[in-house]
């Protein structure tokens, strides 16, 4: 094994939530309409956990140091339709945990199903006490109350930042990168990239220190779907990278492989683009793929961009990584239809 992390994956808190290894698997039907490189899917939207996604891998060693310290509660933050949040109530349940999401409706995105659908819907089925804020003052205000409330409980609470992106979730994603390095050889397939949508940086982070770790050429390309200000989200990743790579004793990498495409974010977070309804419908007519459209559809809508301008061309290998949501699609009905 090429593994050459100083401090093992399994000396980290964990508990196992995610019906892993993911597959991967070939998109020859897409390849072949794009005409450009093979494509490979990596199916973490089959992580398992309440229809899945990448908050699964990143809550393995979340919920692992929350059992660590002895927690009887985790709390948690997220858009209306969080699929962090989601995945985290999910977790909680199976783990016997008492589970709060504060939701912020920051999402100026309106439909009716919106507000009620989708991840929403899951969060109030999973038991997770949902408090939602109409912008981050009345968040604050929220806070303060119901962490008296779980005090005067005798609670003891862990709390895990927005999209589970912190030095132990981004574990999740060094794991990912073990898997995906083992996969590849398996497979006898030597992929030039791996494309994802970035987003609150731990996916990212992780993968980048994960291959670093294994002295991998492979490289991580981010797409933006959350920050107009590229310099911000390049730094967020970058940071958090540094953070992880110490974490895992390793050597800090250099902000020049913090890859991350801005030109598919569109207006803003959890705004529909064209290019997204594009890449949703191309995943699900050519392969039977669901992608969802705040996260997948654009990052796939990135991965088509880059390969109509020639970044990935015939002749090489790509991987595209499911980071699940497909959940959100119910909240977006009245933009895919039609
Ligand atoms: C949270 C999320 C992402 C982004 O991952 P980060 O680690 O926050 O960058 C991508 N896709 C989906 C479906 C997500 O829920």
């Amino acid at each position: 094994m090429r593994w050459s992390i100083v401090k093992p994956i399994s000396e980290f808190p964990r508990v196992s939530l995610g019906h892993l290894p993911t597959p991967l698997e070939p998109l020859p039907r897409l390849s072949a309409e794009l005409g450009g490189p093979e494509i490979w899917i990596k199916r973490d939207d089959c992580t398992g956990l309440a229809t899945g996604g990448n908050k699964t891998r990143k809550l393995e060693f979340l919920m692992g140091q929350a059992g660590a310290d002895g927690a009887d509660t985790v709390v948690t933050f997220g858009a209306l339709q969080s699929n962090h949040a989601r995945q985290t109530a999910a977790a909680a349940a199976r783990l016997g945990l008492h589970c709060v999401v504060f939701l912020v409706r920051k999402v100026t995105y309106t439909e009716p199903a919106y507000q009620t659908s989708g991840n929403l819907l899951l969060d109030d089925l999973l038991g997770a006490r949902v408090e939602i804020a109409d912008d981050e003052v009345a968040l604050g205000e929220r806070l303060e109350s119901v962490r008296d409330e779980l005090r005067t409980e005798g609670r003891t609470v862990y709390v895990i930042p927005p999209g589970g992106s912190n030095t132990v979730g981004a574990l999740g994603y060094v794991n990912c990168a073990l898997e995906i390095d083992t996969q590849c050889r398996e497979l006898g397939i030597e992929p030039s990239a791996v494309v994802h949508a970035s987003s609150s940086g731990g996916t990212q982070a992780g993968l980048v220190a994960g291959f670093a770790g294994l002295q991998s050429a492979l490289s991580v390309q981010g797409i933006n779907v959350t920050d107009k200000d590229a310099t911000r989200i390049v730094a967020l990743v970058h940071g958090l990278c540094r953070e992880t790579c110490q974490t895992i004793e390793i050597g800090a990498v250099d902000e020049k492989q913090i890859r991350i495409d801005h030109d598919y974010l569109g207006p803003a977070y959890g705004i529909p683009t064209d290019a997204m309804r594009e890449a949703v419908k191309l995943a699900a007519t050519r392969e039977g793929i669901l992608l969802d459209p705040v996260y997948t559809g654009k990052a796939m809508a990135g991965l088509i961009g880059r390969i109509r301008a020639g970044v990935y061309r015939r002749g090489e290998t790509v991987v595209f990584l499911h980071t699940g949501g497909s959940a959100g699609l119910f909240a977006y009905r009245d933009a895919l239809t039609g």
